[in-house]
């Protein structure tokens, strides 16, 4: 399968940071995947992030599920964790609720504005950098909304073809958490 292997790094560093003509994209597209795509794009990742914990996997363009010694995280570029993978991150963010006509008017402008007696905006920030990391317009009284929660242990087992060390119990263990909360 080596005629598949025909980028370097490099060239999904164009690929990822849009340098490419719109022609050569394309071609990568129909082109077969080098077998070790994933990988470099990890390279990538990994070399503008100012840790070393290694990245197992993005989340977010700021966030990155990493490996800590005994445990996966989830981690800003900025190096804040915010704990466990499992657990919904947004739980441990900065948010900023627009529940008023006031605050969502700030951002949104007549028809498209969203009813308030229905739906809030929140806005979730980095605690370490301040960066906006995500924002979701959800009904009142919802849960945040745990976007993402990858298998990690079969992806690298089934899809990479290279098993993590040590296997975690795949669960999400966000109520978990809110239940600590509420008992206390
Ligand atoms: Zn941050």
């Amino acid at each position: 399968m080596a005629e598949y292997d025909i980028y370097d790094v490099e060239d999904i560093r164009k690929l990822v940071d849009g340098e490419l003509p719109w022609t050569t994209v394309q071609q990568m597209m129909k082109n077969g995947k080098d077998r070790d795509r994933f990988d470099k794009w990890l390279v990538i990742l990994q070399g503008r992030v100012p840790w070393k914990e290694k990245i197992l996997l993005p989340l977010t363009p700021a966030l990155f599920i990493v490996q800590k010694p005994k445990e996966r995280v989830v981690k800003c570029r900025c190096g804040h964790e915010f704990g466990d993978y499992r657990v919904n991150w947004k739980l441990s963010a900065l948010i900023y609720v627009r529940d008023s006509d006031e605050k969502i008017s700030e951002v949104y402008r007549g028809h498209e504005k969203p009813d308030t007696e229905w739906i809030q905006l929140r806005e979730y920030y980095c605690p370490g950098c301040g960066s906006q990391l995500e924002v979701e317009a959800m009904p009142r009284g919802c849960p945040p909304d745990f976007e993402f929660l990858p298998d990690l242990d079969t992806f690298y087992r089934e899809w990479i073809g290279r098993p993590l060390p040590e296997t975690v119990e795949f669960v999400d263990r966000t109520p978990e958490r809110i239940k600590e909360w509420t008992s206390r």
